[in-house]
C-alpha cells in the first residue's frame, strides 16, 4: 500500500441539531432521569480533500448546497440549522484555503448522498469530474426521493444525472493506489469510508456520517434517528473499530467539531 498521500480537511460551518439524532436514547425520559434536557449540539460539516501521488487532488464529501436556507425543505432547516456559515465555510473558499480551486479536483468521493454531503456538487456541474459513490447510495437517492420516504435527508436539487457518476460495487475497493474505499452501511445503505495513509502521520479513516460525532465511536453508543438499519451499522462499526486498530488510525467523522477543531489545529495539511 502506497503511504503517501496528503490530507486537508475542509470546515464547512456548523450546524445545530438536537443529540437524540446522533446518540440513541440521548435524550429519552427514563425512570432514573424522567425530565431529561434536550441538548443541542454544535456540530460540523466536515469534508476532506486527499492529493493522491499519481492522481492529484480527491474530494471526499462536498457539504450542503451553498444556499441551503433555500433550498432545504423548511422540516429540514428547522432541526439542523447551518447557524454558522460564513465566506470561509463555502466549498470554494475552504478549498482555496488549503491550496486548491475547485477545477483542481480530479475525483469527487461520496461518503453517502444526504443533504448535508452532496450539496457541493453543485460546483461539479456540467464537468466531467468522475463521482465515486455507491450503486446502492445512487439507487437510494432517487428512492428517497420518488417515495418520499426519506425526501428531507435526501434532496431531489442534489439528484443530477448529469454528473459523471461512477459507481462502486464491491465492499472494499482499492480506488486508486493505496487509497481505499469500503461499503459500511448502516446510517444508509450506500455509505462509503476512506482509509487515507500518509508518509509522516500513519493512516486517517474519513468515515462520513458512519459515525456523525465521536462519542458513538469512541464510546460504543448507538446511532440515534438519524440511523436506518441497526444491524447493517453494527456489522459495518465492528470492521471499523478492527480497522481502526489494525491501522492505529486517526478518526474522522462527519460532523464532529472537537475532532476537526483539534485536527486542523495540528496541522492545515496531514502528509
Ligand atoms: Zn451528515
Amino acid at each position: 500500500m502506497a503511504a503517501n498521500c496528503k490530507l486537508s480537511l475542509l470546515d464547512l460551518g456548523r450546524l445545530d441539531v438536537d443529540d437524540g439524532f446522533f446518540i440513541r436514547g440521548a435524550t429519552a425520559a427514563l425512570q432514573s432521569n424522567p425530565h431529561p434536557a434536550f441538548e443541542r449540539r454544535r456540530v460540523a460539516v466536515v469534508a476532506a480533500v486527499v492529493e493522491h501521488p499519481a492522481v492529484g487532488p480527491i474530494l471526499f464529501d462536498t457539504g450542503c448546497v451553498q444556499n441551503a436556507r433555500d433550498e432545504w425543505p423548511e422540516p429540514a432547516w428547522d432541526a439542523f440549522p447551518r447557524n454558522v456559515y460564513s465566506d470561509e465555510h463555502h466549498l470554494d473558499n475552504a478549498l482555496a484555503a488549503v491550496g486548491y480551486g475547485v477545477s483542481d479536483i480530479r475525483a469527487v468521493v461520496i461518503g453517502h448522498l444526504h443533504l448535508d454531503h452532496a450539496g457541493g456538487l453543485e460546483k461539479f456541474a456540467g464537468t466531467d469530474t468522475p463521482v465515486y459513490a455507491h450503486e446502492l447510495e445512487i439507487k437510494q437517492h432517487y428512492y428517497a426521493v420518488a417515495t418520499k420516504e426519506d425526501i428531507g435527508a435526501y434532496l431531489p436539487g442534489d439528484l443530477n444525472w448529469q454528473l459523471n457518476w461512477q459507481p462502486l460495487h464491491r465492499e472494499e475497493t482499492e480506488l486508486f493506489d493505496g487509497l481505499v474505499v469500503r461499503h459500511m452501511p448502516g446510517h444508509t445503505p450506500g455509505l462509503l469510508t476512506m482509509q487515507v495513509p500518509t508518509q509522516n502521520s500513519g493512516h486517517f479513516m474519513l468515515t462520513s456520517d458512519l459515525y456523525h460525532v465521536r462519542d458513538v465511536f469512541e464510546q460504543d453508543l448507538t446511532q440515534g434517528w438519524l440511523g436506518r438499519d441497526s444491524q447493517s451499522w453494527y456489522r459495518s462499526h465492528r470492521w471499523m473499530k478492527q480497522l481502526q486498530r489494525r491501522y492505529n488510525a486517526t478518526m474522522v467523522y462527519g460532523h464532529d467539531a472537537s475532532v476537526l477543531e483539534e485536527l486542523t489545529k495540528q496541522a492545515k495539511t496531514f502528509d
